[in-house]
């Protein structure tokens, strides 16, 4: 009893937060404009950059699975708003088979409250810096992210004080991927080193990983690919266009 009512105050007070949020950055200036064309079945993807653009396939007929995180209250306003971008723009690549629902987790929440949370199937979107042991260690001491679960729960850290000028949105997507099963790719969205042109969107190969891991239809999920895009090129063909 105990335990679901912290979880329903979490809840709670989460929600009503980022929907604050979410109303702002529907407000916000963007490089992207008003286009809401990715808009659809609570995801949202930004119109990345031309020669992209993202594929519109239809609606599944069920709700699939959801996928609780909790974002640290820790992070400032706008990089709250880059993580929940990134949420929903694997949402609209998802297209309702699963789906990301986000809660803020006060930045107080005791270590006992968050080993409940992730028992219960929560991911926690956690702000450390690099003086934080994640951050310092194995393949974490020169990450901008790491996440670290087990498939069911876990962590996704990120290393506020390396991001520097790039692009949270696209760093989170990356780190969602692991969290969705996907594993490294030796290029796009899910190759291991950043880069701002792989991290613009989610690429047909990241989305590929993705619904193989989490045993959906990739033919039913979106993803974005070059303006011109054959099906009937080889599959590998829209992947050079990445460095
Ligand atoms: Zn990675």
């Amino acid at each position: 009893m105990r335990l679901a009512r912290v979880i329903a105050v979490l809840l709670g007070s989460g929600l009503a937060l980022l929907i604050a949020a979410v109303a702002i950055s529907a407000h916000a200036a963007s490089p992207y404009g008003q286009d809401d064309r990715y808009a659809s079945n609570g995801g949202y993807a930004r119109q990345p950059l031309p020669p992209y653009q993202y594929t519109d396939h239809a609606q599944p007929a069920s709700s699939g699975r959801t996928v609780t995180l909790y974002i640290d209250g820790d992070f400032p306003a706008a990089q709250r708003q880059a993580i929940v971008g990134a949420m929903r723009e694997w949402n609209y690549v998802l297209n309702g088979y699963v789906q990301f629902r986000a809660h803020l987790l006060p930045h107080d929440t005791s270590s006992a409250e968050i080993a409940r949370l992730r028992r219960s199937g929560a991911w926690i979107v956690a702000r450390v810096d690099s003086r934080h042991p994640i951050a310092q260690q194995g393949e974490g001491a020169h990450a901008l992210a790491v996440t670290v679960g087990n498939g069911h729960d876990g962590f996704v850290y990120v290393i506020g004080d390396r991001i520097g000028g790039r692009d949270l949105t696209g760093v989170v997507m990356h780190e969602f991927g692991h969290v969705l099963g996907a594993g490294h790719d030796h290029a796009g969205l899910m190759a291991p080193v950043y880069s701002a042109a792989a991290a613009r969107c989610i690429d047909r190969d990241a989305a590929a990983m993705v619904a193989s891991s989490q045993r959906v239809p990739l033919q039913r999920l979106n993803w974005c690919e070059p303006t011109g895009y054959d099906p009937r090129d080889q599959p590998r063909a829209a992947s050079n266009a990445y460095r």
